[in-house]
């Protein structure tokens, strides 16, 4: 699979960017074009019933000819219980669990490998999928509460300078029945506690995989779902103006994160090339747009890069918009990743920094990072090419 960008609408063209990668993979050489194949009929794939919701669930029964009340009992055992066979279903006749293995499946990792941090005891999941695709998933504790952080894509195709699943180019979406998967796979981690709360933070941007992240957070958000609160999710994008204004008119409580991580519109584009596509006005017409149609406030991430974007004019820059927008900010210190030119600021500049920002805006905090010594922070996450 070739690394894919987002496209770009034509424009005037510009001064080339520094490259902010050390290292570059040699481009792939060209192949021989093949004879194109015959068109075959593709068979309809048989549903994932992770990735159904009751009433799919309820429309996918009734065409067995079985009654509509089954629909619940599989909701049960597929979301409340994280059954992983149809044969652990022992509330339908064996008849029944035979049809259902033979018309639809249930997408449930196979846990490759489990790491546990020895300095804050987040754990970090090598999850595989059909098709061999790995992806990571984190569960995060503090005194407070249990998150658990999924993926939304195989990779990303938005390729941040200093994101580690950036660096990775995109391979595919996972389904909803894949990122509901990650949940309950974290979920059974976190047992015998409750998993609180979710963060879209994981592997690629939510929004480029809008329909699925949106299935997943109403099954996830549903009573016959997991439960779980829809104000105890945070989507996370790196600012996908089409993804937000959606957002904003889906009626759901979730949280919006902006990972804004650089105040002025030149410095973003460098660091962050969906900047090229949607410009810092357009985004922060996006978020003001989001505020006033749901009457959240959204939180601007800012990932401290040294001496790119930690200095006192840029806090200020970002104190104005959180001011401007009523946004919360979350500034967060660079994790190491390899192959990169980024180093994280001294803490007396992130203090300064924080004090700068909190003059104009005092809704500013640290979010200290956890899950580092495993490569399981912020913009860390990574399966490499041939764990895929
Ligand atoms: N694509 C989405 C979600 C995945 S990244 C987004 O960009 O928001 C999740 C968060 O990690 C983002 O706020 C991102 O800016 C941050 N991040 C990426 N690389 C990082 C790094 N090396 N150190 C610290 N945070 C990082």
């Amino acid at each position: 699979m070739r690394k894919q960008r987002p496209s770009k609408p034509v424009r005037k063209q510009r001064p080339s960017k520094p490259d902010l990668r050390r290292k570059k993979r040699p481009s792939k050489p060209v192949r021989k074009e093949r004879p194109s194949k015959p068109v075959r009929k593709q068979r309809p794939s048989k549903p994932d019933l992770r990735g159904l919701s009751l009433d799919e669930l309820k429309s996918f029964i009734l065409k067995l000819d079985e009654p509509a009340y089954r629909a619940g009992q599989i909701a049960d055992w597929v979301f409340k219980r994280g059954a992983r066979s149809f044969d652990e279903m022992t509330n339908l006749s064996k008849a029944l669990r035979e049809r259902l293995s033979e018309k639809a499946v249930l997408s449930c990792a196979r846990v490759v490998e489990t790491r546990t941090s020895e300095v804050d005891g987040t754990r970090k999941l090598l999850l595989e999928y059909a098709g061999r695709t790995r992806i990571e998933a984190v569960l995060l504790r503090d005194d407070e509460r249990i998150t658990g952080c999924v993926s939304t894509q195989v990779g990303c195709k938005f390729a941040c300078s200093f994101c580690a699943t950036g660096a990775m180019g995109f391979k595919r979406n996972l389904t909803a029945g894949e990122i509901v998967d990650q949940m309950i796979s974290l979920r059974e981690t976190a047992a015998p506690d409750r998993l609180g709360n979710v963060v879209f933070m994981g592997m690629g941007e939510p929004f480029d995989n809008y329909d699925n992240v949106m299935r997943a957070i109403r099954i996830a958000n549903a009573e016959w779902g997991l439960g779980i609160g829809a104000r105890r999710m945070t989507v996370s994008t790196a600012g996908h103006v089409p993804g937000i204004r959606k957002l904003a008119e889906e009626g759901l409580q979730v949280h919006l994160a902006v990972s804004l991580n650089a105040p002025v519109q030149g410095l973003r584009a460098t660091l962050m090339p969906i900047a090229d596509r949607y410009s810092l006005t357009q985004l922060l017409g996006a978020i003001e747009h989001y505020s006033e149609r749901t009457g959240r406030r959204a939180t601007l991430e800012y990932v401290l890069l040294r001496d790119f974007n930690d200095s006192p004019e840029m806090a200020d820059a970002l104190a104005e918009i959180a001011r401007r927008l009523l946004c919360k900010v979350n500034v967060i210190c660079y994790n190491q990743t390899t192959d990169s030119v980024f180093a994280p600021p001294t803490d007396r500049t992130v203090e300064s920094f924080l004090s700068q920002v909190r003059k104009r805006c005092p809704t500013v905090v640290r979010r200290v990072s956890r899950g580092s010594d495993i490569a399981a922070g912020c913009g860390q996450l990574c399966v490499p090419r041939d764990g895929t």
